[in-house]
């Protein structure tokens, strides 16, 4: 993974030519003056910790798993976000661990809390690091020191239960190897979020992640049946039956909990078989509000792809959903859909009842052709995303869900806002994730880099995150709430429910050391009472 920018440095993209044109007389994007730090550049904090504290650490997971050298710890400054680019761009390590230390097994996990609560030093779980909400910035502020714990080398499929088609897997697989894993064995997970390439299970139950085929296979939260939890109190071992009436699911206080209750060493996943068949194909409406009702009657009636997801008009137009194609900038191209059916022998008459939907409410099939491209590009547009900075541009993503009724609101209210904020900057749409009740809404915003362009994105986040709120959005769909979403997530749950998740942080984790700072805010140097 490329340290200040996304994923395999070997796949950047240069941007197609005619976006380059776009930026340069539509938004009056030009080149920064000050180049984007090299790796040698980046400024780190003096490292805190004392050398009986390391020492300490080393004797519980062995010295070849403790590292405290700049690159260990510049690879685990922060997350994937666009002001995390940009800090690392300016050479700003700031965030950086003092050490990173590899566990490889649950007792281990459950000594080094121990040992990090005795000494007050503060623990950042780290999966993936694909993080787009801060979720991997602990407040430093009061504590002996800070590592990242990096769960690299809980990797294991541990078992497959065929007949109950639940898997065991270790939370620092990423989603790659667990696919190809369980590839072996017929079964798929299904979950393909655009991070795909880079995160682990263990962070997409953290951060309730949701992939791009959610609606066939479910949120990833949908999948969790059993989690194993190390805390500095203790071990929690959740999920004995595919469904319970025993008291309040504590399983659901775990997902979302983003690492400030504990860290998840073991997971077992509702897995589906393999499938046999895939169709991608596009489809044309006329407009958003058409498109938006063709998807919602196929959520509340079915029959539903495995895929679902429509783009707005300027998205449409730029090409971002046809990755392959960005740049050709069709003009009224309308509002593209991307309709997938994954399965066996029923994939094509679910295919053939679906298309009848979709003409029925005006959609124009377009083949397949769209559908393959979204298909083949689905992970190479966050590439483009280091090719925008360097050219002076800021772009970044930003989603949020609400009911079918108010959908529109939303949509306008965060258009509105970033328009507010940003002057006249290029807001991009589709509906990524539907359900009978509603969908989520996902944005993509670029922005010609004012001098300051930290400040300025800071200062946009801000207010789009209060009119998210203010229209009866929820703050995140599936980035979770890190630290950038923490004040609009207490304001969605309210002061009493701030209370109940400060209660549950003071059980697990009294002395505080947990992610300190994300999910909800707490005092400098710890300690949180119940
Ligand atoms: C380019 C890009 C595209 C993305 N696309 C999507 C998308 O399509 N859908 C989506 O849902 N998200 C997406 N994300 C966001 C991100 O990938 C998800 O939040 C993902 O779940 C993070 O997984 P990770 O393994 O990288 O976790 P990390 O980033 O390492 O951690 C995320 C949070 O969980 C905590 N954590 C990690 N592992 C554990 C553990 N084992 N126990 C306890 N806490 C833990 C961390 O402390 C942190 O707070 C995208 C991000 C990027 C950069």
């Amino acid at each position: 993974m490329l340290w200040s920018g996304w994923g395999d440095p070997a796949k950047a993209a240069a941007l197609p030519a005619p976006i380059r044109g776009l930026l340069r007389d539509m938004l009056g994007v030009r080149a920064p003056e000050t180049p984007a730090a090299s790796f040698g550049e980046v400024r780190l904090p003096v490292a805190a910790l004392s050398p009986l504290v390391l020492s300490e650490l080393r004797g519980i997971v062995g010295a070849d798993h403790v590292r405290a050298d700049d690159d260990a710890r510049i690879r685990h400054t922060r997350g994937k976000s666009t002001p995390d680019l940009m800090r690392m761009r300016a050479g700003d390590g700031s965030d950086a661990p003092d050490a990173v230390v590899l566990p490889g097994s649950h007792a281990e996990v459950l000594e080094l809390l121990r040992a990090c609560a005795a000494h007050r030093v503060a623990v950042v779980p780290f999966g993936g690091g694909t993080s787009v909400v801060g979720g991997l910035v602990a407040a430093r502020q009061g504590f002996a020191g800070v590592v990242a714990l990096d769960l690299a080398r809980l990797n294991r499929l541990v078992s497959v239960d065929a007949e109950s088609m639940v898997v065991e897997i270790e939370p620092g697989l990423r989603a790659p190897q667990a696919e190809r894993l369980l590839a072996g064995h017929g079964l798929t997970l299904g979950h393909f979020p655009q991070s795909f390439e880079y995160a682990t299970l263990g962070g997409f139950a953290a951060a309730r992640s949701s992939g791009q085929a959610s609606a066939g296979y479910g949120r990833f939260d949908d999948m969790v049946v059993g989690l194993t939890v190390a805390t500095p109190r203790g071990t929690l071992d959740l999920g004995r039956a595919p469904k319970s009436a025993a008291g309040p699911d504590l399983r659901q206080v775990i997902l979302g909990s983003e690492g400030a209750f504990g860290v998840i060493t073991s997971l077992r996943l509702r897995v589906r078989r393999a499938p046999a068949e895939r169709i991608y194909e596009g489809w044309r409406f006329a407009s958003f509000a058409a498109g938006s009702a063709a998807l919602r009657r196929l959520a509340q009636d079915g029959p539903l792809p495995t895929v679902l997801r429509l783009s707005d008009e300027t998205e449409t137009m730029i090409g971002l959903a046809r990755p392959g194609e960005i740049g050709g900038l069709v003009a009224d191209a309308g509002c593209l859909v991307i309709a997938g059916f994954e399965g066996s022998s029923e994939v094509a008459a679910l295919r053939e009842r679906a298309a009848m939907v979709l003409a029925g409410l005006g959609g124009v099939p377009l083949g397949p052709g769209p559908g393959e491209s979204w298909a083949h590009g689905r992970y190479s547009a966050p590439y483009l995303r280091d090719s925008l900075l360097a050219e002076g541009a800021t772009v970044e993503t930003l989603e949020t869900a609400g009911f079918w009724s108010n959908l529109p609101r939303l949509y306008d209210a965060v258009r509105l806002s970033l328009h507010a904020s940003l002057g006249s900057p290029l807001v991009m749409c589709h509906v990524s994730h539907v359900y009978g009740t509603g969908a989520s809404l996902y944005f993509t915003v670029v922005t010609a880099q004012s001098g300051d362009p930290l400040a300025q994105w800071e200062g946009a986040k801000r207010s789009v995150n209060e009119a998210i709120v203010a229209a009866g959005g929820t703050i995140s769909h599936h980035h979770g709430v890190g630290r950038d979403h923490r004040e609009a997530y207490a304001a969605e749950i309210g002061d009493l429910g701030v209370e109940i998740l400060r209660g549950v942080k003071g059980r697990l984790d009294p002395e505080g050391i947990l992610n300190p700072g994300v999910l909800i805010a707490q005092p400098p140097g710890g300690r949180v009472d119940a």
